[in-house]
């Protein structure tokens, strides 16, 4: 375990599959702090979606999901360090966020600033007491922009790809290779390019491109950023 002298927040951003939500789990269980997946709370909204007929032929009925926003309730636990389950209306959701069909929905649904407002407002409701680590695409930049630690992570699509091809065909799928890149690459054009809070380093986040990198290797490379708070 790592005692840092006062609670911070660390906010880690990037592309889609860089393994961002593992690096953070890891980081937050060296420092005793929260994870949070902000991700996993995008794919839920997607999911409340796609099973109430808001979303279909990649278009949502914006009108309509923001009616029902507010009657969205996310949550998250952890059954033991290193496993963290998304709750969706008391609804244990966690294997379907993770599914094809979410990931094919998820970057249109978090275009709509309604949804990014409700979000980001919970997002902030978590981190009040600091001792967070959170990952998504605007973490540093509006989330927490006082966060004093900032991670932009990527790596290259091709290891992104088969890393993510990986993890769903050890779960079972049949998914194809190609889709799951492409799928990846439209996320990020999307992310990047989108009107609110595109996906951007902040300026004050430290790069980290972990194509080559293990997650040991990792871990050693953050311990000499967090030296700095101990
Ligand atoms: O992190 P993950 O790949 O699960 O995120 C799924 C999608 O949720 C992203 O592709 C992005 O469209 C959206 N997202 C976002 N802002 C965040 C986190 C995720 O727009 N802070």
């Amino acid at each position: 375990m790592i005692v840092l002298k006062t609670p911070i927040v660390i906010a880690i951003d990037g592309h889609s599959s860089c393994g961002k939500s593992s690096f953070a789990k890891t980081i937050a269980n060296e420092l005793k702090y929260l994870f949070i997946d902000s991700g996993a709370m995008y794919r839920a909204v997607t999911l409340f979606a796609i099973n109430n007929g808001l979303i279909a032929n990649g278009k949502a009925n914006v009108e309509e999901l923001e009616k029902h926003l507010s009657s969205i309730d996310i949550n998250f636990k952890q059954s033991n360090n290193f496993a963290y389950q998304t709750y969706l209306n008391g609804e244990n959701v966690e294997n379907d966020i993770r599914s094809m069909q979410v990931s094919a929905n998820v970057s249109e649904i978090s275009k709509i600033k309604a949804v990014r407002t409700r979000l980001v407002a919970l997002q902030q409701k978590m981190g009040t007491r600091k001792a967070i680590v959170m990952d998504g695409r605007d973490i540093g930049t509006v989330v927490f922009p006082e966060a004093e630690l900032k991670l932009f992570m990527t790596a290259s699509l091709e290891v992104r790809a088969q890393r993510r091809f990986k993890e769903l065909s050890d779960k079972g799928s049949t998914v194809l290779l190609t889709e799951v890149s492409d799928n990846l690459a439209q996320r990020d054009f999307i992310d990047e390019n989108r009107a609110e809070s595109p996906l951007k380093r902040a300026d004050d986040a430290i790069i980290l491109d972990n194509s080559h990198l293990t997650p040991e290797q990792q871990m050693e490379w953050i311990k000499k950023y967090l030296e700095k708070f101990q």
